[in-house]
C-alpha cells in the first residue's frame, strides 16, 4: 500500500473528489448561493489545480436553490417539487460554479447521474470515462444526482455515498465531504458533553457505526450515518476520505494547514475495480438463499453452485447484481448473477450436470462466479 494512504496531508492527493454540502452552499432562508464563500472555494481550486492535483467536485444545493425560483413553500416538498426545483436549481449552480472557476480560467463541466447509472456496469463504466476525458482535458467536472428523473426507490438521495461512488469509480485517492460538523465523536457533541473527537478511523467497526447513530447532521439529506456508508465504500476503494466543517472562507487552504477533522484511512489493498463495484453495489435486484454448506465453499474462495442454493427471489436479468443470504438471513457476499431470475429459479438445489437437463442449454456450471463475488467481510 502506498504511503499516501497512510496520509492526513490534503497536499499528498493526486485525484481528490470535493463533495459541497447544500447548507454551505445555498443560504437555507433566501435559497440564495453564498457567492463570496464559493469563490474562496474555487480560488482554493484553482492552487489544487496549479500544484497538479486534479479536482472533481461533487455538489449539492439544487433543490433549495431551485424551490427558491419556482416559488415552492418552505418546508418538505413533495418528490415531484423535488424534482422540478432541481431541474431549475442545477442549472444555476452550474453558472455560479462556471463564473468563479471561470475567474480563474477554469473550464467547468457538469454531469448529472443517477443510482442506476453507477449499478449498471456499462453506464458506469461510460460515466467514469467521461470523468476521465474531461480531467485530461483541463476541465473540472461538476456532479450532482440527476434529482429530476430519479424516484424514491432509485435515488441516491444524499451526495455523500454518491460522491463516494463517483470517487471509487474514477479510482479518486482522496475524498473530502465538507460539512456542518467537523468530524466524527462518540456522542453527539451537542447533545453529551463526554463525547469525544475521533481524528483517525482505519476500520468501521460496529462501534464506529453505532456513534453514528445519534450524531446526524440536521442540514441536507446526508447526516453521519450517510457519511459512514460513504466512507465504506471508498475505503473499499482504497481511497481515504476527510470530513470537515466547510463553512470558513478557503475551507480546502484551511484542510491543507491541518483544520480539525476525521479522516477515514484504508487499512487493505484495495479490491480490484470489478470487485469493488460489486460490493459498492447499493441496490441488489435480488437474493440468493444458501445452506450452511455452501457458506463454507463461499468463505473458502469457492464460487456458488446451483446445489447449495435453496431459494432465489426477485426479478433480474444475467450480470444483475444479487446478495448472497445464508441460513441465518445473514448477507454472505454480493455477486452478479450467471443466470437470470427465470432460469436461475429452475436450477435452485440441481447439480451443476444437470443444468443443461433442466434448461435445455449448456450454461454455466456456477451460479455465481467466484470472480464475480465479494464476501461482505472481505
Ligand atoms: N442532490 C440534491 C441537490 O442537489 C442534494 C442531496 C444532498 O443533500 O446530499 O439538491
Amino acid at each position: 500500500m502506498s504511503d499516501l494512504l497512510k496520509s492526513t496531508a490534503l497536499k499528498d492527493g493526486k485525484r481528490i473528489v470535493i463533495k459541497i454540502g447544500s447548507a454551505l452552499l445555498v443560504d437555507a432562508e433566501q435559497g440564495a448561493v453564498h457567492r463570496k464563500w464559493l469563490e474562496t472555494l474555487a480560488s482554493d481550486i484553482a492552487d489544487a489545480r496549479a500544484r497538479g492535483q486534479e479536482i472533481v467536485v461533487v455538489t449539492s444545493g439544487a433543490i433549495a436553490v431551485g424551490r427558491r425560483y419556482l416559488d415552492l413553500p418552505a418546508g418538505g416538498l413533495r418528490l415531484d417539487e423535488k424534482q422540478a426545483a432541481a431541474a431549475c436549481g442545477n442549472i444555476r449552480l452550474a453558472h455560479a460554479y462556471q463564473d468563479v472557476l471561470g475567474h480563474h480560467k477554469i473550464t467547468v463541466a457538469q454531469i448529472l447521474v443517477t443510482l442506476e447509472d453507477s449499478e449498471n456496469r456499462r453506464r458506469y463504466i461510460n460515466a467514469r470515462n467521461t470523468i476521465e476525458t474531461l480531467l485530461k482535458l483541463g476541465a473540472v467536472p461538476l456532479i450532482n444526482e440527476n434529482d429530476s428523473v430519479a424516484t424514491d426507490e432509485i435515488r441516491f438521495g444524499d451526495n455523500d455515498r454518491l460522491a463516494a461512488r463517483v470517487a471509487a469509480m474514477i479510482s479518486a485517492d482522496t475524498l473530502v465531504l465538507f460539512s456542518d460538523i467537523d468530524g466524527l465523536y462518540t456522542a453527539d457533541p451537542s447533545k453529551d458533553k463526554t463525547a469525544e473527537f475521533i481524528p483517525v478511523v482505519k476500520t468501521i467497526t460496529p462501534e464506529i457505526e453505532a456513534m453514528a447513530g445519534g450524531s446526524a447532521s440536521n442540514v441536507g439529506s446526508g447526516g453521519m450515518t450517510t457519511k459512514l456508508a460513504a466512507a465504506k465504500i471508498a475505503l473499499n476503494a482504497g481511497c481515504r476520505m476527510v470530513i470537515t466543517k466547510g463553512e470558513r472562507a478557503h475551507p480546502v487552504k484551511a484542510l491543507e494547514e491541518g483544520a480539525k477533522a476525521t479522516w477515514f484511512l484504508p487499512d487493505a489493498t484495495p479490491k480490484n475495480a470489478r470487485k469493488q463495484w460489486i460490493s459498492g453495489s447499493l441496490k441488489p435486484v435480488g437474493r440468493v438463499m444458501v445452506d450452511a454448506g455452501c457458506v463454507k465453499a463461499l468463505l473458502a474462495g469457492k464460487s456458488l453452485l446451483p446445489i447449495g442454493v435453496k431459494e432465489v427471489i426477485g426479478t433480474f436479468e444475467r450480470g444483475e447484481a444479487v446478495q448472497v443470504i445464508g441460513p441465518d438471513g445473514e448477507i454472505v457476499a454480493r455477486g452478479l448473477m450467471a443466470y437470470g431470475a427465470e432460469d436461475a429459479k429452475k436450477i435452485v438445489g440441481v447439480k451443476s450436470s444437470d443444468i443443461e437437463a433442466m434448461l435445455g442449454y449448456q450454461g454455466r456450471d456456477v451460479m455465481i462466479h467466484r470472480d464475480d463475488l465479494v464476501l461482505d467481510h472481505d
